[in-house]
């Protein structure tokens, strides 16, 4: 890529009629030159031009099959988005402007190439809107499973660039939009031993779950809505943008593993522990009608749930105003829910002020 590279020897028998050239035509074939493209695919390097200024942010993220998606639950219209999405919302994290992706497959031989097309279909669409412009990658055949690979670039100006260190004891600890949507969503769908079905068109441009009246036992549109939270997650690139470019906060990071992980790598990085209070975590009408017959709300499904893929950010009581008008003018909701504090470690506290049990710390792939 610019070259996708190939050892695609051991593909189906459809796969293999059309031939290691053929399966990238079919990769690239939606695929557009940006501006900011010099060379793309098709070269053994591709060559892109930073704006003036500022300074290269990458990142790369996998995504395995039976270890983050599932063939059967996921979509390959939305196993695309959400393949390019999370790597976009590491950009965002940093204050970054998302600009180019590459994208490596490793295929199984029972893969249809419906499955590829439709793949491809989503991811580009995801790429489309955050103008990120796909520039090379690799192909190879698979043992076990899809494998997905994703390198993503963006750039920001080095004083805009938001880290993780930085935030300040007293700073408001926030969050963009709600928590907790997507764990619950795959509890009830396990519990229900529910296969979700695949989004209508008009769906496929996800934003937040609708608040749809939740009846997991019939798998309808509440459970719906909370899957495609965990299915087709929307990056806040919008939000982290106008936050980093107003100069508003101080540490940042999204929300993939639960906010009490997530939140942890702030205060460790930055040297500095925090205080959650749990009325403040803010959740969904879908949450809240779903789990209406529950004995107690299940905070931990936010607290350690993961996949939110929103934003968590620090930033000095001084900007309260500021971030409320940021918020306006982004269209995100964004909720204070803790403070900063001068001690290492993270605690979660009830409404009376004693200290929360929590049952986990995020997920964690080794334990
Ligand atoms: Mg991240």
């Amino acid at each position: 890529m610019p070259r996708i590279d190939s050892t695609v020897t051991h593909l189906s028998s459809s796969l293999s009629t059309l031939g290691e050239f053929g399966l990238i035509s079919r990769i690239t074939a939606g695929v557009s030159p940006g501006g900011s493209v010099i060379t793309g695919i098709g070269d053994d390097a591709a060559v892109t031009s930073l704006s003036a200024g500022m300074q290269l942010l990458t990142s790369t993220d996998m995504l395995l099959e039976d270890v983050h998606f599932r063939r059967a639950w996921h979509d390959p219209y939305r196993l695309g988005r959400k393949s390019l999405g999370v790597s976009i919302s590491d950009i965002a994290a940093m204050g970054g402007i998302p600009r180019w992706a590459l994208l490596s497959l490793a295929i199984p031989s029972d893969l249809p190439l419906d499955f590829i097309d439709e793949f491809m279909r989503g991811f580009l669409a995801m790429a489309s809107e955050n103008q990120v412009f796909l520039v090379g990658g690799d192909t190879c055949s698979s043992r076990s499973g899809l494998a997905v690979s994703v390198t993503i670039m963006g750039e920001q100006y080095p004083d805009l660039i938001v880290r993780r260190a930085g935030a300040m004891p007293d700073d408001d600890i926030w969050v963009t939009g709600t928590l907790g949507d997507a764990a619950l969503g795959l509890k009830l769908a396990e519990d229900a031993g529910f296969c979700p079905a695949p989004p209508a068109e008009k769906s496929l441009q996800n934003q937040s779950p609708p608040n749809t009246h939740c009846s997991p036992d019939r798998a309808g549109g509440g459970m719906q809505s909370l899957l495609s939270r965990l299915l087709d997650p929307n990056p806040q690139v919008l939000a982290a943008l106008t936050l980093a470019e107003a100069g508003l906060v101080t540490a940042m990071i999204d929300v993939s593993d639960g906010i009490l992980a997530d939140y942890g790598h702030i205060a460790e990085q930055s040297g500095v522990g925090g205080r959650i209070l749990l009325e403040d975590i803010p959740f969904s009408h879908s949450f809240h009608s779903c789990t209406a017959s529950f004995p107690a709300i299940p905070y931990h499904l936010a607290l350690s749930g993961g996949e939110d893929y929103e934003l968590c950010f620090t930033a000095d009581r001084s900007n309260r105003e500021k971030i409320a008008d940021c918020m306006e003018k982004c269209g995100i909701a964004m909720t204070r829910i803790g403070i900063v504090t001068r001690f290492p470690g993270v605690t979660v506290v009830n409404t009376d002020g004693t200290p929360y049990n929590s049952r986990a710390e995020g997920f964690n792939h080794f334990r």
